[in-house]
């Protein structure tokens, strides 16, 4: 029997970089998979590919900042799969600056999409879940939901706002059903990552001197992480966070 034979799951932001990969993963894994982006067309050829590989998924637009959007993201996916076990949060946005110059435009957007946007979502999905009475919540959060780096203050707040989140819905969800667990990548090969290279001004070999690992992680090692916490393998899982860094945050040195 396949890890997540049965389940329908909404992954945010899955049209590239690691949510793609853990649309993949999960459909893989025998679960019916919703593919997010804020266009329809960025997500309908991932659902292409899943389909084509023989798994099942289905393209839907919403913009998960909004509330009304993420509400109909959860209507409709109840409505076309037959129902929502699994939630992975992972649509995101990086922004590196200064904290003296960073614009209050660029401060609210990052926590709207890395925080307010979780937390919309898990709330929609949780309260179908809870009247279930079974569901998990699967955050993306970060390294830098556990440490922190000079001009990164939007990006690094909102992911320690995360791990909290995840904390209180994990303790406050655990006796109906509902688990919620965080998985934290170290440096991911993508799109994000590329932008945050040119913004910040330092490439992949800095990284990789920088990680016990001594490499990047592929999007698809974040994604089989996912997997399993998402499923009943890791059923005593909750108010937990998985980092997936290849040592990133444990090592001191240089
Ligand atoms: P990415 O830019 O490839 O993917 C992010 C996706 O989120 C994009 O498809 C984007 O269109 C989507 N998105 C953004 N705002 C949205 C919105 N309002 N509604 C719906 N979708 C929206 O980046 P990624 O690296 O794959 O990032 C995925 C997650 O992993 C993010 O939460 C990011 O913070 C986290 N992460 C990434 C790295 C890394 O090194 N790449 C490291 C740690 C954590």
């Amino acid at each position: 029997m396949s890890l997540l034979a049965g389940r329908v799951a909404i992954v945010t932001g899955s049209s590239s970089g690691i949510g793609e990969a853990i649309a993949h993963e999960l459909a893989g894994a025998g679960a019916a998979v919703v593919i997010n982006s804020r266009s329809r067309e960025r997500a309908e050829p991932v659902a292409q590919a899943i389909d084509a590989g023989g798994g099942r998924a289905i393209a839907v637009a919403a913009d998960v900042t909004d509330s009304a959007q993420v509400a109909a993201l959860v209507a409709e996916t109840v409505q076309r799969l037959g129902g929502l076990d699994i939630l992975v949060n992972n649509a995101g946005a990086g922004f590196i600056a200064p904290s003296e110059r960073l614009a209050e435009e660029d401060w609210r957007r990052v926590l709207e999409v890395d925080l307010t946007a979780p937390f919309l979502c898990a709330q929609a999905a949780g309260r179908y879940m809870l009247e279930r009475g079974r569901g998990v919540i699967v955050n993306i959060a970060s390294a830098l939901g556990h440490t922190a780096m000079p001009g990164r203050a939007a990006y690094t707040a909102a992911k320690h706002g995360l791990i909290g989140l995840t904390n209180v819905l994990g303790t406050e969800w655990a006796a109906r059903g509902v688990r919620c667990v965080a998985v934290s990548p170290g440096y991911v090969a993508t799109e994000l990552l590329r932008a945050n290279m040119r913004r910040g001004g330092f490439d992949e070999s800095t990284l990789e001197r920088r990680t016990p690992l001594g490499r990047l992680a592929t999007p698809e090692e974040v994604a089989r992480v996912v997997a399993f916490v998402a499923s009943d393998a890791a059923s005593y899982m909750t108010a937990s966070h998985v980092q997936v860094d290849g040592g990133w945050v444990a090592y001191g040195g240089w």
